[in-house]
């Protein structure tokens, strides 16, 4: 089998890899570099003519970097015809996400959006399907919806997507145990000092850190990604303040947040039972709390006016309503900013936690004095997470590394030491036996 990675191999970012055997093939994923500023580093490096000889796609999940390229690849001009799989919530979380991205970047039409979701196919969990090459999705804990891909045949190949092994608020832990020769593994915090902390200690973290601020007299802003993280922290807060542990002030929820909160309860078979059974059975639905608003001005005067707790995108303050919070909390250092989620490289929440006290927010200098805090409610394996994952697939032979930064890709590899373990450059192709 030939494994070619067309993006996400030595990068964060624009994951895209074909597998191909004798005339079997199939695409895992096709995302964007989000934050790249030219088309070269923002697109996967694949041709149009390898991209239409592949049979069909398989999507692990609807972050932007697995599904970014898609409208572009299938406008009109370039005849990619093949079938899009994926999981239910994916696909809804993918019309969403796409629109967005269309509207901010303008680099296709809401026609290419359309013909996507037109050769999109539903697929469950534990489900084979597949033309030639078969597959199956299995949950990997990550957003909802989310899927590790396991390539079936004589070559059997697990595609990690975006993976989480701890349980969170709303999702089972990743399916471990599975069979398979050739891992492809995500390595965000593949670093030897990645560990997360128990998810306990870090929502008692983040619950004190926003009590302590309200005492204060402050605001708090949590930027955050509308899908995944937001319900996450969304979830934490609603019940911490229902339970008396957070003092009652309005929890203003802004950006597409509120349209992948009903995305998340529209497809609740794929949260924990826990969870669907509390929204279908209790009559508390903690996604229509009557702790949360909705800003009711453009310029959010009536969210900055009182005392509040603020979740907004952008998770990483590359734009999006967290600009205009950030604005005008930054001068308050009773007020706090509190960060959720992986802050990419060059983007201004990356600055900030690495200590920059002065950033750039649409062309206008803003200095940070207001408090910075960083909790790690990561919807990613750490190190050892990782580690764990390729000890535990029966059979496994060798490991690709990819979806890391540099140094991070080379420390994970020496934990793996026992296997064949390949770091690819975007562009390379292996043939696997
Ligand atoms: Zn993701």
């Amino acid at each position: 089998m030939e494994i070619a990675f067309y993006g996400g191999a030595g990068e964060v970012g624009r994951n895209c890899i074909g597998l191909r055997d004798g005339r079997a093939s199939l695409l895992l994923d096709c995302g964007v570099n989000v934050g790249a500023e030219t088309p070269a580093a923002r697109n996967p490096e694949i041709p149009d003519a390898d991209a239409r000889s592949y049979a069909q796609i398989a999507i692990s999940h609807a972050h932007l970097d697995h599904i970014g390229y898609l409208p572009t690849l299938y406008s009109r001009a370039k005849h990619c015809r093949a079938p899009i799989y994926a999981t239910k919530p994916t696909m809804d979380l993918m019309s969403l996400l796409l629109a967005d991205y269309q509207r901010l970047s303008n680099l296709f039409t809401p026609d290419d959006i359309k013909r996507v979701l037109g050769f999109c196919r539903p697929l469950h969990f534990n489900q084979i399907q597949g033309q030639d090459m078969k597959f199956s999705f299995h949950n990997s804990g990550h957003i909802l919806g989310s899927g590790l891909v396991l390539v079936h045949g004589r070559q059997r190949v697990l595609y990690t997507g975006d993976v989480n092994n701890r349980v969170s608020r709303l999702l089972e832990p990743c399916h471990q145990g599975l069979r398979a020769e050739t891992l492809i593994m995500e390595s965000t915090y593949g670093g030897a000092k990645d560990s997360h902390k128990p998810l306990k200690d870090v929502v008692k973290d983040l619950i004190d850190s926003i009590e302590t601020t309200l005492i204060k007299g402050g605001s708090v802003l949590i930027p955050s990604f509308a899908v995944g993280r937001a319900q996450e922290v969304l979830f934490i807060l609603e019940q911490h303040m229902t339970s008396g542990a957070l003092s009652p002030v309005p929890i203003f929820v802004d950006g597409m947040i509120l349209k992948a909160n009903k995305i998340y309860r529209q497809n609740l078979d794929f949260a924990k039972p826990e969870v669907r059974r509390r929204v279908l059975h209790s009559g508390q639905d903690p996604f229509q709390s009557r702790h949360f608003h909705v800003p009711k001005t453009r310029s959010r005067a009536d969210v900055l006016n009182e005392q509040a707790i603020i979740v907004s995108t952008s998770g990483m303050l590359t734009g999006g309503p967290a600009h205009i919070y950030l604005k005008a909390l930054a001068k308050d250092r009773n007020s706090l900013l509190a960060f959720v989620g992986y802050q990419s490289e060059g983007t201004p929440g990356r600055r900030i936690i690495d200590g920059e006290r002065e950033v750039e927010l649409d062309g206008e200098k803003v200095k940070i004095n207001l408090e910075v805090k960083k909790f790690d409610l990561s919807a990613h394996c750490d190190h050892s997470g990782l580690v764990q994952l390729a000890r535990t697939t029966k059979g496994l032979k060798r490991v690709f590394l990819i979806h890391g930064e540099k140094p991070k890709l080379a420390e994970l590899r020496d934990a793996l030491g026992k296997y064949d373990v390949r770091i690819p450059k975007t562009g390379e192709t292996f043939t696997v036996r």
